[in-house]
């Protein structure tokens, strides 16, 4: 990983603060002039965002289906499984031709 202010190539990880553990999946930070640049648990696990994203590439673009396409994969993660059953609606990722159930609420910007 490149440092994004500097340039050099070896930015090495730190650990994080008790805070920085629910906000932050890492925190990388440069040696040569310390800047930090830390990976969101968003982009790492889609599961922490506020809004539904693809399981698989954290796309918050979503189509919602009116019924199961027998044809595209359903996400068989058992954490959308149990939202079909609370009542989710289901979702479908384009770009990643996924099904998946998602309670939380859709971007509407990608309408
Ligand atoms: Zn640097
Ligand atoms: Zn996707």
């Amino acid at each position: 990983m490149m440092c994004p202010a500097c340039g050099q190539a070896r930015m090495r990880r730190r650990r994080r603060g008790f805070l920085e553990r629910f906000v932050h999946a890492a925190v990388y930070f440069c040696p040569v002039c310390l800047h930090e640049a830390p990976v969101s648990q968003v982009a790492v696990y889609p599961v922490f965002s506020t809004i539904a994203r693809c399981p698989r590439c954290s796309n918050p673009r979503l189509k919602k289906l009116d019924k199961r396409d027998r044809i595209e994969k359903l996400y068989g993660n058992p954490f959308s499984r149990m939202q079909q059953w609370l009542g989710a609606p289901l979702l479908y990722c384009q770009f990643c031709r996924l099904q998946f159930y998602d309670l939380r609420r859709r971007d509407q910007t990608g309408e």
